[in-house]
């Protein structure tokens, strides 16, 4: 019986589950042994998603999706779903790091450029003593290659595999491998390595508290634009929704 409490938000479902709620839910994946998917959704993949059913497809199939930035948060709340607060891959990254520490889970660190799941890993070591990385791999491995990174990454058997390739090509990647992966959770984080490796920064913490997190990036990386373009397409979307539903 699926007992899932979600919205959903132009055809994607999305959990009503805060921070706590969401790390409980993985700390269950790992417990059961799950080989289970889990996404932070932003309003920019929903919207891409609108054109393209396999994403949609992949996202209803994931075993946990978060409300990822406030696109989402927002959308949820004007179709009447109660929200709590955005739940990020960089901010769950930490939370799952931080416990794995305690209980032993072991780690996988796969993507970004050469070298910097390894610095992100040396700093995840530092902030968080006696945790277990596995294993790292950079994001840039050739098609040749990919058996190989699939074979190392199934003989260490981690407990998390965080995948950092981008959004959607990290759900994408998830999908096709999870079951051969047999790994019990398997996230996508985006851009998170580089934040943790020092060579970009998150938005200061005012920003975040204001929901300015997505002004912060566009400032930063003004390439982002284009992508960004999706954002006041959703709203549209959802404004017409909602105005349909009343
Ligand atoms: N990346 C990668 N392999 C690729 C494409 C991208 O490892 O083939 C990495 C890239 O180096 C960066 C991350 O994926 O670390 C994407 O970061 P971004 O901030 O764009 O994440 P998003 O906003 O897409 O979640």
């Amino acid at each position: 019986m699926n007992t899932r409490n979600y919205a959903d938000i132009l055809g994607a479902r999305v959990d009503l589950v805060n921070t706590r709620e969401s790390l409980e839910r993985i700390r269950s994946f790992i417990v059961n042994q799950q080989s289970a998917h889990v996404i932070t959704l932003n309003a920019e993949i929903v919207y891409q998603a609108q054109n393209d059913p396999e994403l949609l497809k992949i996202i209803n199939g994931a075993d946990l999706v978060t409300p990822d930035g406030i696109g989402i948060v927002w959308a949820g709340r004007r179709l009447g779903y109660p929200f709590e607060e955005r739940v990020s891959g960089i901010d769950l990254l930490y939370l799952i790091c931080e416990q794995a520490a305690r209980e032993n889970w072991k780690i996988y660190l796969l993507g970004a450029a050469p070298g910097i799941a390894d610095e992100a890993a040396c700093q995840l070591a530092q902030k968080y003593p006696g945790i277990n990385i596995c294993g790292t791999h950079n994001g840039y491995f050739p098609a040749e290659q990919q058996q190989a990174l699939i074979e190392e990454i199934k003989g260490l058997q981690p407990d998390v595999l965080f995948v950092a390739l981008g959004a959607p090509g990290q759900e994408y990647w998830i999908n096709k491998f999870r079951h051969v992966l047999a790994v019990p959770v398997a996230i996508g984080v985006g851009g998170s390595f580089d934040v943790i490796a020092g060579i970009k920064s998150r938005a200061p913490e005012w920003m975040i508290k204001a929901n300015l997190e997505w002004l912060y990036r566009l400032l930063k990386e003004p390439s982002r634009f284009k992508r960004q373009l999706a954002l006041p397409k959703f709203v549209l979307l959802i404004l017409r929704r909602s105005l349909n539903n009343n």
